[in-house]
């Protein structure tokens, strides 16, 4: 069953069609979004294999532009030859930017739509549980920068959001796992009956069980779509949706963006973000634990692979200063409720870094 949920931004809202096999329909769905616009779509040459014919006859003359995959396409470099290849093939501002992948084609191709000739109309089609549940929602885009990740970037609405469920079956094991970080994420900061009922839905929600990924897909828009209609632009609330982001993305850094998975990272960076929260007292005892296993029966990675501590406030401190902010936590006060903490004690960092596996 298909479903539509509203982002709520003023001039800038925007629907989420969330359901199985929307690709056919998504051309449809774009022209009453946007009408009359030439459409670019950017992708990986893997979606496009197996996933382009179940949607371009849908958008008629669109356009092809292929990228390779991983993390270190999200770069300036790229999106420089995306701006070329626009230009050459007459892109102009009436046309659209249609974002067909994962995280990376969502982040990489929004940053290329919020910037060229001053920003164009946007649709992100994501292609993995990670996109779907999270990254295509909220409107940042951004590219990475050797110093820090995501340094780089706009805020930048779609104008629609289309989820086709049946995309994710073709998803590799590792990547499919990964996604569902962000899910125990939206678990851990805002509503407890999700992370009760991933608990009761192990066995479900592995086997990629269509209504299992209905539910985590749905209700993590629900929340992300929450969050960001109080917060559009971040000054406050959505730093909740970084819950696990600060060792997290200090352990993507230091692993050169290759040996993790970003929801991956994310895993590690929850538990660790949880340990602190009970160092410092801010939750009962326990809690980490129960993040832990859960993450653990989904196949996520919960230890620190074979870093030292030093070496991960080391990258702390350098995407802090990247980012020109302090350095914050968003650390828990009981499953379902976080508070951002920027007061962190150093001691009882390394003691929860230590205890998440860093060596000494
Ligand atoms: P990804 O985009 O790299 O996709 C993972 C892999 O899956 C890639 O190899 C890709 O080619 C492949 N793939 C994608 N869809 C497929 C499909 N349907 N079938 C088979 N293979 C497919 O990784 P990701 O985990 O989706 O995204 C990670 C990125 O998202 C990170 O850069 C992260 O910073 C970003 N992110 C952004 C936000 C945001 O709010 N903008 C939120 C969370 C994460």
């Amino acid at each position: 069953m298909c479903r539509t949920l509203c982002v709520e931004l003023g001039t800038r809202s925007y629907d989420l069609h969330i359901g199985p096999r929307l690709l056919p329909r998504a051309g449809e769905l774009v022209r009453a979004a946007l009408p009359s616009r030439r459409a670019f779509v950017i992708t990986h040459p893997i979606i496009a294999r197996r996933h382009g014919e179940s949607l371009l006859p849908s958008l008629r003359s669109a356009e092809v532009i292929l990228v390779p995959s991983g993390e270190r396409q999200k770069s300036l470099r790229r999106a420089a030859r995306l701006y070329d290849e626009l230009l050459s093939r007459g892109a102009d501002r009436r046309s659209v930017i249609i974002a067909f992948g994962g995280g990376v084609i969502g982040d990489l191709a929004g940053f290329v739509a919020a910037t060229y000739m001053r920003g164009l109309a946007y649709v992100q089609l994501p292609t993995t549980l990670l996109a779907q549940v999270d990254a295509s929602v909220g409107g940042k885009v951004a590219v990475d920068h050797p110093q820090a990740k995501n340094l780089i970037g706009a805020f930048h609405q779609p104008h629609l959001v289309i989820a086709d469920s049946e995309v994710l079956h073709t998803l590799r094991a590792r990547d499919y796992r990964a996604g569902l970080a962000e899910v125990v994420k939206h678990g851990v900061i805002a509503d407890a009956a999700l992370f009760a009922w991933m608990e009761a839905s192990v066995s479900a929600i592995s086997r990629r069980d269509p209504e299992a990924i209905g539910h985590m897909v749905w209700r993590s828009c629900e929340i992300k779509a929450d969050v960001v209609r109080q917060d559009e632009s971040e000054s406050g609330l959505r730093a909740i949706l970084n819950c696990g982001h600060t060792v997290g993305h200090a352990l993507e850094s230091i692993t050169g963006y290759r040996a993790l998975r970003h929801g991956e990272a994310v895993a590690i960076g929850l538990v660790t973000a949880a340990r602190l929260s009970e160092l410092m007292g801010l939750c009962e005892r326990g809690v980490a634990g129960k993040i832990e296993r859960l993450l653990d029966r989904l196949g996520l990675p919960t230890r620190i692979p074979g870093t030292a501590a030093g070496e991960i406030l080391r990258a702390m401190q350098s995407d802090k200063k990247a980012v020109g902010g302090t350095l914050r936590f968003v650390l828990t006060r009981g499953l379902g409720r976080v508070e951002i903490v920027s007061e962190v004690p150093r001691e009882a960092l390394v003691a929860a870094l230590l205890a998440t596996g860093a060596t000494e």
